[in-house]
């Protein structure tokens, strides 16, 4: 049914459409996803094309969220799970995830860390917080914007602000054009043209008034824009700051909000174990919340050891938590050489992997591969400009499904490398 339909949408244009792809993927997926559990997919045959598996996306998005990833909730194999005797003489198993973080960000409502979706990738605020558009877009100005064409109230330094907003995101919009004509008359050297509009753009902004009354605008790169590198490589924005350390800060947002980051947990092995976003930052106790719900779902095993690259932190947070109470927390080998300070005996007395006998085996190497999720996360970054603009259903499902297809990858390659990759039975 998919290529008959897929096929009738090439003939009808003659072309083949970024829209054609992206139906045919998520067709493809959808009805996969409901023969597994001996379902019909069912769409409605009325509104946008754009919308019409909105709701079947959401539907599969909330079952991966209940159910957790099909191929890696009860997967094992030699290179993530391993059976050891410890100083007493007993016989005891040990598995091992790694968590990491990596900067894709999708737009999302302005209010911080409200996870509703926005209706439209235009929108500044969800269906919820709708009437947020008519309020000042300086932070904490809470009176009403002057028109509907503008988003700063009638105070004169605010509507000065928005000026230079503006002409920033002409000056982005003018160069972009530039470029876009370049491409063209050299479409050899094309690389990709983007349709990101930067008019809509959502840098981190702040300004400064000086006491003559000009407005200097500030701005950093969102870190969910940042689209490049692993969160390791973006420095922390300092938007109190300003870049010559003095005046008085003042802070606005002109354009979306986006979604700080993603989290993965990935088995040393390559299995991905689940993915989630991190709306307000890639704060401590929100992968600590991460990694009670992923390791929730039904059927799925605790791990004895997770790995994290600020682990420090997160041990000393979840110390009282009794789900925390026989996990190793443990930081990988690189990040403790390189980003841990040997004067921090916190860290030193309960993060380094050396403290495990199971972490390293008979010839003395490490155990486990703790650089994986990087490497993991490299790839999924590589999605980075196909997923800037999607909304959040479309986003989850792309990004899941793309998870999906790659367990059962690595999968079928531990099996070719003899890893033994299995299923366990709780
Ligand atoms: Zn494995
Ligand atoms: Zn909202
Ligand atoms: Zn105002
Ligand atoms: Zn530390």
């Amino acid at each position: 049914m998919f290529f008959a339909s897929a096929t009738f949408f090439v003939a009808l244009t003659s072309n083949l459409y970024r829209e054609h792809v992206w139906d045919a993927f998520t067709i493809v997926s959808l009805l996969k996803s409901k023969e597994q559990c001996g379902k019909v997919l069912e769409v409605t045959h009325i509104g946008e094309q754009k919308d019409r598996f909105t709701k079947a996306m959401g539907e599969r998005n909330c079952k991966f969220i209940l159910e957790g990833q099909p191929d890696a909730v009860h997967h094992m194999c030699d290179r993530c799970f391993i059976t050891y005797v410890d100083d007493n003489g007993d016989s005891k198993t040990c598995q091992a995830i790694v968590g990491d973080g990596f900067s894709i960000g999708r737009p999302c409502c302005g209010v911080f860390r409200c996870t509703d979706p926005l209706q439209n990738n235009r929108h500044r605020f969800c269906k919820q917080h709708y009437a947020e558009h008519n309020v000042c877009a300086i932070v904490g100005c809470t009176a009403p914007i002057s028109d509907a064409k503008q988003k700063s109230c009638s105070n004169s330094v605010h509507q000065a602000m928005e000026k230079k907003n503006k002409e920033k995101g002409n000056a982005a919009f003018i160069l972009k054009e530039r470029y876009q004509k370049y491409q063209l008359q050299h479409p050899d050297e094309g690389s990709n043209l983007t349709t990101h509009d930067s008019t809509v753009d959502e840098h981190l902004e702040w300004f400064e008034v000086e006491s003559n009354g000009d407005v200097h605008i500030f701005n950093e790169p969102d870190p969910g824009t940042v689209g490049g590198g692993t969160l390791d490589d973006i420095e922390e924005p300092c938007p109190s700051k300003s870049m010559h350390g003095n005046g008085n800060p003042i802070k606005a947002r002109f354009g979306r909000r986006r979604t700080h980051n993603e989290q993965t947990l990935v088995h040393p092995c390559g299995v991905i174990f689940a993915r989630t976003t991190m709306f307000g930052a890639e704060a401590v106790s929100n992968f600590l919340v991460m990694l009670g719900n992923a390791f929730a779902v039904p059927g799925a095993r605790k791990p004895e050891h997770v790995f994290y690259d600020t682990n420090c932190d997160a041990r000393q947070q979840a110390e009282n938590d009794p789900w925390f109470k026989d996990i190793g927390m443990c930081i990988d080998v690189w990040h403790f050489l390189n980003k841990h300070k040997v004067t921090h005996e916190y860290c030193q007395k309960n993060c380094n992997p050396y403290m495990y006998k199971e972490l390293r085996d008979e010839n003395g190497q490490w155990t486990f591969n703790t650089s994986v999720a990087e490497q993991t996360n490299a790839w999924l970054q590589g999605y980075h400009s196909m997923c800037r603009e999607m909304l959040p259903a479309r986003f989850d499902f792309f990004l899941d499904e793309m998870i999906r297809l790659k367990n059962i990858e690595v999968i079928s390659k531990l099996e070719q490398r003899g890893k033994n990759p299995r299923e366990y039975d709780l």
